[in-house]
């Protein structure tokens, strides 16, 4: 009898020793500077009152597991319309973290969006990956935020929108963290955790994989992730069953396999792609999978900025417009809603793609395409450039004072 007493506390002890050793680190540790950021809702033109039944996480990993969240709690995520690229801005609690920034063209947009939404401080911010759709206008997001944590499977990458990318973060004193697989942390009452970080050579499929659960909801977001880092996230055996999926790589083919659907089993399903883009994003295939999975899907398209908020049972979404937009049609870039899609995105469209700086030729100032002062330049004066600031310092130019290039 005495003996098989030992024999259990022995059990029991190893069990409690080998029990807890998940390798679960919680080491992004953010230090954000405004306690709290303001967050006010768009007032969209349409919207769409979607309701779901709660989905509770499954018990097998030890993180992330379905909570109650606290009653004066709240969490919303802004997939924000930057054409064919992804931009999504998170906000819980007073928190907040943008996760990409659209292609260098959209940085006044993010800076406007985060502006008119009074963010001033992103607690973290992910570059997906180093394409310039992700990380390309995170420097515009960047010039009116400031950064806590920056997250990125790279730190280094040939191409000049990382690079100003790169230049930008570390401008705020910050530098680029490459987080690994199994790392969470904490965005207000939400949990996030990150399933994949830089697992190939090939750039979408290094992207950022991130899992955040806020109470009984749950969202996916997966940058330009394709089969095989799906594949290599299903081996792992984490936890996938997400409310809200964040199509990967703007509906290609080459995500979103019918296994990784099957697991994720979202109710919701968000594509951020642009209009008549010459990708043929979102492919029939990818677009037949959630019409057969019955996923409800949004896109940025056919309707504009997408807001989806989470009470921690249920989750809403408010479309920019056409809220009852077929979105499973208008393939290939032909229909009527997609034409209708392309009349929108007036904010920056003064500025052409790839423009760096504006010039006032007269005053030999340079401005950020954004800055209030670049609008008044005469046509007669303004110039449009594209190049380094380097370049224009030797030229004799120099940064205008109020939008600091
Ligand atoms: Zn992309
Ligand atoms: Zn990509």
């Amino acid at each position: 009898m005495k003996r098989s007493i030992s024999i259990l506390l022995l059990v029991a002890m190893v069990l409690s020793l080998f029990g807890c050793a998940v390798p679960d680190q919680d080491i992004l540790q953010s230090t954000p500077k405004n306690e709290r950021t303001t967050s006010t809702t768009t007032t969209p033109t349409t919207t769409t009152q979607t309701t779901t039944t709660p989905t509770t996480s499954a018990p097998t990993t030890p993180t992330q597991t379905a909570q109650t969240v606290p009653v004066d709690s709240s969490f919303e995520v802004h997939f924000i319309d930057v054409g064919q690229a992804d931009a999504a801005l998170v906000l819980c609690d007073g928190r907040a973290m943008l996760i990409d920034g659209g292609n260098a063209e959209d940085s006044s947009l993010l800076y406007s969006y985060l502006k008119k939404h009074g963010i001033a401080h992103l607690d973290y911010v992910i570059g997906t990956h180093a394409h310039e759709d992700h990380i390309g206008g995170i420097a515009g997001a960047l010039n009116y935020a400031t950064a806590g944590v920056v997250l990125c499977p790279v730190t280094s990458y040939d191409s000049k929108a990382f690079q100003n990318f790169a230049k930008t973060v570390n401008s705020q004193g910050v530098s680029i963290t490459v987080p690994s697989a199994g790392e969470t942390f904490q965005l207000g009452s939400a949990s996030c955790r990150i399933l994949a970080a830089n697992t190939s050579s090939d750039a979408n499929n290094t992207s950022i994989v991130l899992r955040i659960v806020y109470g009984k909801t749950s969202f996916l977001f997966t940058g330009d992730a394709e089969r095989e880092t799906e594949q290599a996230i299903l081996n792992s055996g984490q936890t996938l069953q997400s409310t809200v999926l964040k199509v990967g790589h703007h509906g290609s083919d080459t995500s979103t396999s019918y296994v990784w659907l099957r697991e994720i089993m979202p109710e919701y399903a968000v594509i951020s792609v642009g209009a008549k883009n010459s990708y043929g994003h979102p492919t029939e295939e990818v677009l037949s999978r959630l019409r057969d999975a019955d996923v409800k899907t949004f896109r940025t398209d056919m309707q504009g900025d997408i807001v989806c908020v989470s009470d921690g049972e249920r989750v809403t979404f408010t479309v920019g417009r056409n809220a009852e937009a077929d979105t499973f049609g208008g393939i290939g870039g032909n229909s009527t809603q997609r034409t209708q899609a392309t009349t929108k995105r007036t904010e920056p469209a003064t500025v052409p793609p790839g423009v760096s700086y504006i010039l006032n030729t007269n005053s030999k100032k340079f401005h950020y395409p954004y800055c209030g002062s670049a609008a008044r330049i005469s046509a007669k004066n303004r110039r449009d450039y594209t190049g380094t600031r380097e370049e224009l310092i030797s030229w004799g130019y120099s940064p205008c004072g109020n939008c600091d290039p």
